[in-house]
């Protein structure tokens, strides 16, 4: 589920209806849902003894989301004490009574409330109320821009940046290093100015270097992109590698938080201080083996360390192996060594310290792409035939919760209504689906939660089965990236609500494209299931060059079937230009057919009566 993200979350009723308007919302363990001692009927909820506002302040600490269903003024009263500030805080959303509207109260940005007020009321069916200043802009909130890919959020003043942009003030981007895929989806028009000779009052500098200009409002955004090679004398402290690099990095005006990880050699993977330090800061230890790093040219090899390990150097090198990786294939960039080996060994008056002995080698390497930190997820979701309404509400919700979609440009543009200001939206012509495929894999290895839509059901002749199969042939273990599969209404059963009952009874779906099945295959199973009088669905009947696929499906069932049968041509259901039409075997093809077309043939018991096509449950002359 994509309300996950803000697990642990609470949410609070105090009556048996805000009980049942949040009961959807607790489902597969999302959240826990609390209700006072009087409610203890309630399903499902746990129960708060005494005061609720005791209560919250056990809460507070330990839960990323807070979700009500009470007054906004009673809710308010409730967090006035326990608020401490926007970068710690966790969300806080209220939902009135009727649940109608779902209001983001505060943590709107950081603390996600804004995306989880969205989500819900997608859940919910109700009106997300939404007071940010960006929100009014149609922009993504500046405080937001480089959660999708990692980056942490560097010096600067953001109040008085977030004021400027409030106030519509340009805003100047410097951006050094990390994606600029944020740049391509912004919305037009916005106060971004891109290398541009303006003197705009507010900047945004993205970048891996630590620095604090002292003019105008700015903020600063660090995307993960630093790699640290380290060398180490065997049973050096955490707090020795640790001064390493902070000195290191202090000399060099590097950020800290740009650092993406710790590269060494294989035989350091069992060093204590690395390993305590990596778990210490959720830094990831890339380790390889000497005949890996011995075949890396680097500034400063050194005999002495070839002579023990087996390679000129460690830190430089491992630096630079572990920054090659996070680069693009096609851009054939190389890392390149932001700092030279440098090394370092305590003050004689800390050696005085136990924790003080050894000493450190630090590099550092500059990779293209920012290490985001985070699993990537597959979402496949089936977006229905086309009308927004027909799109289950989980599927909508997986859509709105992704940081990037992925789709045919048809489809994207029917869901327009739920794509998100901040989103990276990717729209591929219809003959590119391996293309499509292949790009959100590539996404969601890197650590984005990836959404690839397809129309009707994705798993039905749709994309979610290319995803899979792509995700296998590059070795896939199955877990990372995950998957999570969105069913959707398949066009065959849109298809058969708009005329009636046709499918009551046992029925099959045949695709008439032989673009990735071999035409005798298709007719094989044509003759199967026409002999086996199953109602049958063809998708993909008839395009511009394919146009005698349905004339032979249709003499195909004439050998089991009556001139008479009923027949269903559907075009574009649930779509503004709609067309149905109910005939007969006999005149399908006097009917116009293309590629928007469901085609559903009756069984040998299927009637038509007026404008109904309907499909008996059982076969009248059963048991005769
Ligand atoms: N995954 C889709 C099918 C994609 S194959 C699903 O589950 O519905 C494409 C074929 O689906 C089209 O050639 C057509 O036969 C059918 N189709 C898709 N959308 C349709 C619609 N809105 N109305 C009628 N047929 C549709």
């Amino acid at each position: 589920m994509p309300l996950t993200e803000f697990s642990p979350m609470a949410c609070i009723a105090t009556t048996p209806t805000g009980a049942k308007k949040l009961q959807p919302l607790c489902q597969n363990k999302a959240a826990i849902l609390w209700v006072p001692e009087s409610l203890s009927e309630i399903e499902f909820a746990q129960i708060y003894k005494n005061s609720l506002k005791n209560h919250l302040a056990n809460l507070w600490e330990t839960h990323k989301a807070i979700v009500f269903c009470l007054a906004t003024g009673a809710v308010v009263r409730l967090i006035s004490t326990l608020l401490k500030h926007k970068s710690i805080d966790p969300a806080v959303v209220v939902i009135d009574e009727t649940g109608k509207f779902v209001i983001s109260l505060c943590g709107g940005h950081q603390g996600g409330a804004d995306k989880l007020t969205k989500l819900i009321a997608l859940q919910l069916d109700a009106t997300p109320i939404l007071t940010g200043a960006s929100n009014g802009l149609g922009l993504p909130a500046v405080d937001m821009l480089g959660v999708p890919f990692g980056w942490c959020r560097g010096g600067g003043d953001w109040n008085a940046f977030s004021a400027a942009v409030a106030k519509g003030e340009d805003v100047e981007v410097i951006q050094e290093v990390g994606s600029s895929l944020w740049q391509n989806h912004l919305p037009q028009p916005n106060p971004f100015k891109f290398n541009e000779s303006t003197t705009p009052k507010a900047k945004i500098y993205i970048t891996h270097k630590s620095f604090s200009p002292s003019f105008h409002p700015f903020i600063t955004w660090h995307p993960r992109v630093l790699w640290v090679g380290i060398g180490c004398e065997r049973g050096t402290s955490k707090q020795v590698i640790t001064d390493a690099i902070e000195k290191v990095f202090q000399e060099n005006q590097l950020a800290l938080s740009a650092i993406a990880g710790i590269a060494t050699i294989d035989i350091k993977n069992n060093e204590v201080g690395l390993i305590e330090l990596c778990r210490q800061r959720n830094l990831p230890l890339k380790t390889f083996p000497s005949e890996i790093l011995r075949t890396v040219t680097v500034p400063n090899p050194s005999q002495v360390v070839e002579t023990e390990v087996g390679t000129p150097s460690v830190a430089e090198a491992a630096a630079i192996v572990a920054a090659n990786q996070m680069s693009n294939v096609e851009t054939g960039y190389i890392a390149s060594l932001q700092v030279p080996k440098q090394i370092y060994r305590p003050s004689i008056e800390n050696q005085k310290g136990e924790n003080q002995k050894g000493a450190v080698t630090v590099a550092v390497a500059l990779a293209e792409k920012e290490y985001i930190g985070r699993q990537g997820k597959l979402l496949l979701v089936g977006t229905g035939p086309g009308n927004l309404a027909q799109m289950t509400t989980a599927a909508q919700t997986a859509v709105a919760s992704a940081d990037a979609v992925i789709g045919y440009s048809l489809y994207i543009d029917l869901i327009a209504p739920i794509l998100q200001k901040h989103q990276i939206i990717e729209a591929l012509p219809i003959t590119k689906e391996r293309d499509r495929s292949l790009r959100a894999i590539e996404l969601a290895k890197w650590g984005l939660t990836v959404a690839v839509v397809s129309s009707g059901d994705c798993g039905i002749y749709g994309m979610a089965g290319l995803v899979m199969e792509d995700l296998q042939a590059g070795g896939w273990d199955g877990k990372n990236p995950s998957v999570e599969v969105f069913p959707g209404v398949s066009a065959f059963q849109s298809a058969a609500a708009r005329v009636g009952t046709p499918l009551m009874h046992d029925f099959c779906a045949v695709s008439l494209s032989d673009l990735l099945t071999p035409w005798e295959v298709i007719v094989k199973r044509l003759e199967a299931a026409a002999a086996a009088d199953f109602v049958t669905a063809l998708y993909n009947p008839k395009s511009k060059t394919r146009t005698q696929q349905l004339v032979v499906a249709r003499e195909i069932f004439l050998k089991y079937r009556n001139l008479d049968t009923p027949v269903a041509v559907v075009r574009s259901v649930y779509r503004e230009d709609e067309q149905i039409t109910l005939t007969t075997l006999e005149k399908l093809l006097d009917v116009p057919v293309d590629m928007l077309t469901t085609v559903l043939i009756g069984n040998q018991s299927t009637r038509t009566y007026g404008e109904w096509m309907i499909t008996p449950r059982g076969y009248s002359n059963f048991g005769s």
